[in-house]
């Protein structure tokens, strides 16, 4: 997943863009912040996912100072751990 935001044009592959709202996912340290209906752009042609930086921005103030409107918990794996259970 890609950050930077540009113009209208995929700087991937020089797709068209479309604007639409996305589930962004940040992780920091050891925690997962989900944040609905974030505004984005979506390549048309490749999928690649573009944020502005403003957007990040307000993503970086929500983490120390937003109020979330719920909590999830989140599982956890150890892959080698799951697919080959100890003996
Ligand atoms: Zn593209």
């Amino acid at each position: 997943m890609t950050t930077k935001a540009n113009n209208q044009r995929c700087a991937v592959c020089g797709g068209e863009l479309q604007a639409t709202t996305i589930t962004h996912e940040e992780k920091r340290d050891s925690h997962i912040y989900l944040f609905q209906n974030v505004p984005a752009k979506v390549c048309t042609a490749c999928g690649e996912i573009w944020m502005d930086e403003e957007v990040l921005q307000q993503i970086d103030k929500l983490i120390e100072y937003g109020v979330p409107v719920r909590k999830v918990e989140t599982p956890v794996y150890d892959f080698p751990r799951a697919v080959a259970p100890a003996h």
